[in-house]
């Protein structure tokens, strides 16, 4: 049988940065300044040139740039913070960690992405039950793709609530031409290693148009110091990215754009061999997606099953992002309202996510898609 194909391969991305990521690495470690070296300002200067962001601020992690954000908003005890039932765990601590309450909105069946229409309703809810005030939003960018700003930021503007996107997986992707980074108030990306940008360890960033907003960001991640270092003045954490992880992601970012094409080149082959077979991955309309995560739907959680078992006997890792939506949580469930979310936990008995990556080989990809057909 031939070998397994992974979900995702860093050894062979390594291997083709191995001379630039070697250089980078040696100049630190040259001049050793570990602790926002001249390598976090020239990745914050290239993210910036990148999407055409404003501002950006190199964070510890997606988690920690998602908090410094809430925090710089003022967000606490009181505030309703909308975010979808259907992503990573990190979404919904934040708000949580900080005193405030999420509100879970359920997702669009084909897109996977926040629903506009529920969250509309939900704040409404919010407002007539009086308890907690409709604070913020964070729209999530799902698996590569972009969440519905047009509709999002309208209504966040008619709410008048912070809108924060979580971009933690979708670096990279575009909507409408343009590349995110600057569809919400503040952007949050993280630089896990599997994420489409990832770096060799923790690490995060945060982009934004507005100087002040730019500027607290710089603050809070240093322990909320002044002007200069020991003038503390607000309560901060110690949320830096660290000089070595913005020294590995500056050689990443030499290749990205041919990664994210290698990906694009993935989804598509897979979309043309199996589209007939199992649900594809539906496009958010005039996008490009980062690709961060292929996943099919199949028809229940009996034949999701039948299908990890081919796969796995066929040498295809395979892995479910989600198999519990946020509001199931037991972490969570206390703050849930007990609203029904049909969306979420209807995705969360189907769907599974196949292999993607840059470095998949045309036998790679011939092998995933007929251990799909086979076990279908
Ligand atoms: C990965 C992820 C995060 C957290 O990023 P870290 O860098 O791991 O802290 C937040 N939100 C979403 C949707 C993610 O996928």
């Amino acid at each position: 049988m031939s070998s397994t194909v992974p979900l995702i391969d860093l050894k062979a991305q390594q291997a083709r940065i191995a001379p630039e990521l070697r250089r980078r690495l040696d100049a630190v470690l040259a001049h050793g300044q570990f602790i926002l070296g001249p390598e976090v300002a020239e990745l914050e200067a290239r993210l910036c040139g990148f999407c055409g962001a404003a501002h950006c601020v190199g964070v510890s992690s997606g988690t920690d740039a998602l908090q410094i954000a809430l925090m710089a908003a003022g967000v606490g005890p009181g505030d309703a913070v909308f975010l979808p039932a259907f992503t990573y765990t990190a979404t919904a601590e934040v708000p949580l960690l900080l005193g405030a309450t999420p509100v879970f909105v359920d997702v669009d069946a084909r897109t996977f992405q926040i629903d506009p229409a529920h969250l509309a309703e939900r704040i409404a809810a919010v407002r007539a039950a009086g308890r907690l005030r409709p604070r913020a939003l964070i729209g999530v960018d799902l698996f590569g793709q972009p969440a519905d700003w047009p509709a999002l930021s309208a209504l966040a503007r008619q709410e008048d609530i912070f809108v924060l996107d979580d971009c933690a997986q979708s670096f990279g992707a575009s909507l409408h031409g343009a590349r995110l980074g600057r569809e919400a108030d503040a952007t949050a990306v993280s630089f896990f290693p599997s994420k489409p940008l990832g770096a060799y360890g923790d690490g995060g960033a945060l982009l934004t148009e507005n100087a002040e907003r730019a500027a607290l960001y710089r603050s809070l991640r240093t322990h909320g110091e002044g002007t200069t270092r020991y003038e503390v003045l607000r309560t901060g954490i110690n949320g830096r990215l660290d000089t070595l992880q913005a020294a590995v992601l500056l050689a990443k970012l030499d290749v990205f754009e041919e990664e994210l094409a290698a990906r694009e080149r993935v989804a598509a082959a897979y979309d043309a061999r199996l589209g007939n077979a199992v649900q594809i991955p539906a496009r958010v309309p005039d996008s490009r997606s980062a690709w961060a995560i292929y996943a099919i739907l199949l028809a229940d959680g009996a034949a999701r099953a039948r299908m990890q078992e081919g796969l796995h006997a066929a040498g295809v890792a395979s892995a479910i992002y989600y198999p519990r939506p946020l509001h199931r949580q037991p972490a969570y469930r206390a703050a849930h309202d007990g609203s029904a979310l049909p969306v979420a936990e209807d995705l969360s008995q189907r769907i599974l996510a196949l292999p993607i990556h840059p470095d998949l080989s045309e036998a790679d990809i011939a092998q995933v898609c007929d251990a799909v057909l086979d076990a279908v």
